[in-house]
């Protein structure tokens, strides 16, 4: 009977596209997005890497509700400007563009990192750039020149606006709030990875 057939067709259908559901589950977050990303296993500092040498946080994490770290040279004042900044570690490149007023300039990428035994994706930020030497999709390692520290277009004495996310590809977001729930301590993500 057609009314028989066209159910049983659905039916397949439907099981079909369950299936093909399942078999994309299992590929989930940033490598269903990116491919497969190898695990970053160390992680050094942004700015003077690896240790960070030659630079000072000026803005901690947390305080004034920062959600980042403002990596400033020793020198002070521009001294820094045109600096290298680093990759923190190895990943791949998911956006670089004008982030908007405040941001200027922003590269960020995604690190597959084991985390208590198992898979995990962060996102490292960096922000208010002079320059950019990457571009979406390239694959970096650890202590890639990625860009150079910036003004954000001369609003900002230059430093680099550094954020470790635990979550990947969340919209850019304010900089500053009460809620850091999405994001970690840079430092003290970067020293628990060395
Ligand atoms: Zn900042």
């Amino acid at each position: 009977m057609l009314i028989t057939r066209i159910v049983t067709s659905t039916l397949v259908l439907a099981l079909l596209a369950a299936g093909a559901h399942w078999a994309r589950a299992t590929v989930s977050g940033p490598e269903a997005k990116y491919g497969y990303l190898e695990t970053a296993h160390r992680f050094d500092f942004p700015v003077g890497a690896p240790d960070g040498e030659g630079y000072y946080d000026a803005q901690p994490f947390g305080e004034n509700f920062h959600l980042g770290e403002d990596w400033n040279g020793l020198g002070g004042g521009a001294t820094d400007k045109g600096d290298p900044v680093y990759a923190v570690g190895k990943g791949v490149v998911t956006y670089v563009d004008e982030a908007g007023k405040g941001w200027g300039k922003v590269v960020r990428i995604v690190h597959h990192v084991r985390h208590n035994g198992r898979s995990d994706f962060v996102e490292s930020l960096y922000a208010h750039l002079d320059s950019f030497e990457v571009a979406v999709g390239d694959p970096v390692t650890r202590g890639q020149v990625v860009g150079s520290i910036g003004d954000a277009d001369g609003i900002y004495v230059p430093h680099l606006h550094f954020e470790i996310r635990r979550t990947p590809d969340l919209p850019i977001g304010p900089g500053y709030s009460p809620d850091d729930s999405q994001w970690l301590d840079p430092s003290a993500f970067i020293r628990a990875h060395r």
